[in-house]
C-alpha cells in the first residue's frame, strides 16, 4: 500500500532575480513499511522537500498525498491536526520541550489522551530510557535527547515518520544507536521512515536511497 505520494512538487522561494528552485518538480512514491533516504549536498533541497512532505511548509506547486489524503487541500489548522496524529518528525537537534520530562515529552503529541501504560512502558524500554523518564532534557546526552524526541515521533503510530539528520548532532557511538532504533521501529512496528542524511554509510540501512541534486531527483 502507497502511504506517501508526492506529484511535481514545486517550492521556489524569493521572486525574480533572487528566486531559488528548492524543491524543482519532485515525484516519488513510499510504500508501506519502507524504510527511504533521501541523500544530497548541502543546500540540495533536502530539508525544504521533508518539510513539505510533512505539512509543516506550503508547496508552491504539486500535490503531497498521505495515506490518500491530498494534505495541502485541507486548511492550515487541519494540516496541523493531521501532521500531529499522523507523521511523526525527528529533528537534528531535536526540538524538546526544556521544561518537560522525558515521559511528558514523549507523550506530548498525545493532546491529553492518556497513553496505553504497557506500550508506553514497552516503548520506554525498547528506547533505553527506563531510567531517565522524570530527566529533564538538559539533564540527557544529545543521543538519549534523540531517543526521545524518537518516543515523542512514534507514540502516536503515525503513517509515516520524517527524519531530518538525526544523527548530524552526534558522535559515532549515539549515530550508530540511533540508526539502529531507527531500523528497529522500521522492523518492530512496520513504520515508514523517510530520513534526510548527507552521510552516505547512514544511508545504506535504507531499503532505498533517493538522491537530490539542485532540487531535482536525480
Ligand atoms: P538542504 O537541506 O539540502 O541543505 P535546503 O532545503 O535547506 O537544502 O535549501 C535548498 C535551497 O533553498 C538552498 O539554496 C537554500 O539557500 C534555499 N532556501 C532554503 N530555505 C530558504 C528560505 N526560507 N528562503 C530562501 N531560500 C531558502
Amino acid at each position: 500500500m502507497e502511504i506517501l505520494k508526492v506529484e511535481h512538487l514545486v517550492k521556489q522561494y524569493g521572486k525574480g532575480d533572487n528566486a531559488v528552485l528548492a524543491v524543482n518538480d519532485i515525484s516519488f512514491s513510499v510504500e508501506q513499511g519502507e524504510f527511504v533516504a533521501i541523500v544530497g549536498s548541502s543546500g540540495s533541497g533536502k530539508s525544504t522537500l521533508l518539510h513539505l512532505l510533512g505539512g509543516v511548509d506550503r508547496p508552491t506547486s504539486g500535490k503531497v498525498y498521505i495515506q490518500g489524503e491530498d494534505i495541502y487541500s485541507l486548511n492550515s489548522d487541519k494540516i496541523a491536526i493531521f501532521r500531529r496524529r499522523q507523521v511523526g518528525l525527528i529533528y537534528q537537534f531535536y526540538n524538546l520541550i526544556p521544561i518537560l520530562n522525558v515521559k511528558e515529552n514523549i507523550t506530548l503529541p498525545c493532546d491529553g489522551r492518556t497513553p496505553d501504560k504497557s506500550e508506553l512502558d514497552e516503548l520506554i524500554n525498547t528506547l533505553g530510557l527506563k531510567d531517565r523518564v522524570t530527566h529533564l532534557p538538559n539533564e540527557l546526552s544529545g543521543g538519549q535527547q534523540q531517543r526521545v524526541s524518537i518516543g515523542r515521533a512514534l507514540i502516536n503510530h503515525p503513517a509515516i515518520l520524517l527524519a531530518d539528520e538525526p544523527t548530524g548532532n552526534l558522535d559515532s557511538r549515539s549515530s550508530d544507536e540511533i540508526v539502529e532504533l531507527l531500523k528497529l521501529s522500521n522492523q518492530k512496528y512496520k513504520q515508514t521512515i523517510v530520513m534526510i542524511t548527507h552521510n552516505l554509510e547512514i544511508a545504506k540501512i535504507a531499503d532505498r536511497i533517493l538522491r537530490i541534486e539542485d532540487g531535482r531527483l536525480v
